[in-house]
Order: C-alpha cells, then sequence, then structure tokens
C-alpha cells in the first residue's frame, strides 16, 4: 500500500500564460498515477490548510503576516515568482501542510509520497525560486516532536542547491540538510548545508548516481536519522529547461530506487516530495515525476 499525499488546490493557480512554471503538473501527475497503478495498492491522504500560527516555528512574523496579507513589495513577490492572490496563499498553506502530513505519515508506515513540496528556496524572512515557506525544514520541526524523533535528514536532490534549507538547518543540529546539485545553477549565493556535493554542468548518469549513493551512505552513517526527508526534483533530467545535469529516464528511476532501498534497507522512515520539474511538455514532465512512485511501488 502506497500512501500517498495530495490535493487539488496544488494546481489551481491562475498565472499569465507567460509564466514558465507548470503549475499544472501536480493534477497530471495525479491521473497518471491513478491511470497506471492499481487502484487498490493506493492510499490518498488529503492535508487540510496548515494554520499559520505553526509557520513562525522557521519563518520570521513580520514575513509570514505580510505575505498572508498581501503586503510584500513588489520586489519580495518577484523574488518569489508568483504573483501574489488569495489562491496563492491557501495553495502554499496546503502544500506546506501536505509535507508535515507526509511526514507524520512516514513515521506511520515506513514511507509516504507528497504529490508536492521541496520548497528548499524559502528563507526565514523572504522567499525566492518558487518557494514561500520551507516546507522540509517545518516538516521536520514537527516530527522532532514526536517521540522517538531525535534526528531528521533533508536529503535534496533537486538540481539546485537548498539555500533556504541550509541557512535554516545553521542552527538546528537535529536537522541535517544534505544537497547534491549542479554547482552553476540557481541560487548564485549557496549558504553551506552540513553537507554539500556540488556538480559540474553537463555531468551525466554514472558520476551522478555514484554521488548521490556516496551522499545518502555518508549521511545515514554520520547522523543516524529518524527519519528522512527526500526532496526527488527531477530537474536533473537531460531534457529540464533549468537543470544543467544531463540524467536520463533511466538514471533517473535508479536513483529514485537507490533512495527508496537504501532507507528501507536501513528501516529508516522516508518521506518524499517531487520538488522541481520544469518540461515544457506536461507528458514527459508527468512520467519524470512519476518514475519515484512507480520505484516505490515496485519495491513494495
Ligand atoms: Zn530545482
Amino acid at each position: 500500500m502506497l500512501h500517498c499525499v495530495y490535493h487539488p488546490i496544488y494546481s489551481q493557480l491562475m498565472l499569465p500564460p507567460s509564466h514558465g512554471f507548470p503549475i499544472t503538473k501536480y493534477r497530471h501527475l495525479y491521473d497518471y498515477l491513478t491511470g497506471t497503478l492499481p487502484p487498490e495498492q493506493l492510499r490518498w491522504h488529503r492535508p487540510d490548510r496548515l494554520n499559520p500560527g505553526q509557520l513562525t516555528r522557521c519563518h520570521c512574523d513580520n514575513y509570514t503576516s505580510a505575505f498572508l496579507e498581501n503586503r510584500l513589495d513588489a520586489r519580495a513577490i518577484r523574488r518569489i515568482g508568483f504573483p501574489w492572490s488569495q489562491a496563492l496563499v491557501a495553495r502554499t498553506l496546503t502544500s506546506v501542510s501536505g509535507t508535515s502530513l507526509t511526514a507524520r505519515l512516514a513515521l506511520k508506515h515506513g514511507l509516504a509520497l507528497h504529490l508536492s513540496g521541496g520548497y528548499h528556496h524559502a528563507h526565514f524572512d523572504f522567499g525566492s525560486g518558487y518557494c514561500v515557506f520551507n516546507d522540509l525544514v517545518l516538516a521536520a520541526e514537527e516530527a522532532l516532536t514526536q517521540p522517538g524523533v531525535d534526528r531528521v535528514l533533508i536529503f535534496d536532490l533537486d538540481v539546485h542547491q537548498g539555500d533556504g534549507t541550509a541557512a535554516l538547518c545553521a542552527d538546528r543540529p537535529q536537522i541535517i540538510s544534505c544537497s547534491v546539485h549542479c554547482e552553476s545553477n540557481f541560487p548564485s549565493r549557496k549558504p553551506p548545508s552540513n553537507m554539500d556535493f556540488p556538480l559540474e554542468k553537463g555531468v551525466g548518469d554514472a558520476v551522478y548516481l555514484q554521488t548521490v549513493e556516496q551522499a545518502l551512505t555518508l549521511a545515514l552513517r554520520l547522523h543516524q536519522p529518524d527519519l528522512v526527508i527526500f526532496d526527488a526534483g527531477v530537474d536533473v533530467h537531460q531534457g529540464d529547461r533549468l537543470g544543467h545535469l544531463c540524467i536520463s529516464d533511466d538514471g533517473l528511476r535508479q536513483r529514485e530506487q537507490l533512495v527508496l532501498s537504501t532507507c528501507r534497507d536501513h528501516a529508516i522512515p522516508l518521506a518524499c516530495v517531487i520538488g522541481g520539474g520544469y518540461d515544457r511538455d506536461p507528458d514527459s514532465l508527468t512520467r519524470r515525476h512519476g518514475q519515484l512512485f512507480h520505484a516505490a511501488f515496485t519495491l513494495g
């Protein structure tokens, strides 16, 4: 049984036609999974909207209230990359809550997957790169309130370095940030994660998979987390508009299998979020994100 977290609100955001963000990908992924996996093997969970008071676990009061009440200035909104709307507020609070729900389900069942999430560019007092609030650190903080959870690893394989996560984790010894990313890519300023594995432009499957395996093995051995939150961004793919790496479909499939099977073999609960992916072709993008879920299903 695969525990999956989804809400239709994820794709319910009106963006200008020129906007580059593939907002429909969440709905496409949901449709794809319900069409390609046996329904009796999928258990769907729908998150409630986060109580904004919980955002102060990671974010500054001024920033959170300014975003919620549409008082951010034009520059701060441009940095986030989405025009402000009530729909954006609703979607953001629901999606952030979805990652916390995914972490709770992972602690209960061993594995859970979120059809959204991965807002690793969100900092303490500003948002950036399509990220408003840092769902990964918020979910880790909530998980740390559970009995038996003393350390959480955020394993970030999105092609972009998790700068917001890195900055937020700098003074959080119980949350370990580990990022495997393309060095010559957004963000230009990369505060150090606990573990960073920068890769050169154009790296292909062999070097990439070897690096991911080393990063995960080392992170598990050094930090012995009680929960792993995996940002499975597919913008590492060779066809992605924003990636600069050269990972094939098969390389991505192997990556997802590697992370899933390693955590399972170590009996560490695993909460997955889909992260970035920016191909203009919705079918290709859906299949890329879908590989994580298919790999989870195949591993059983
Ligand atoms: Zn990314």
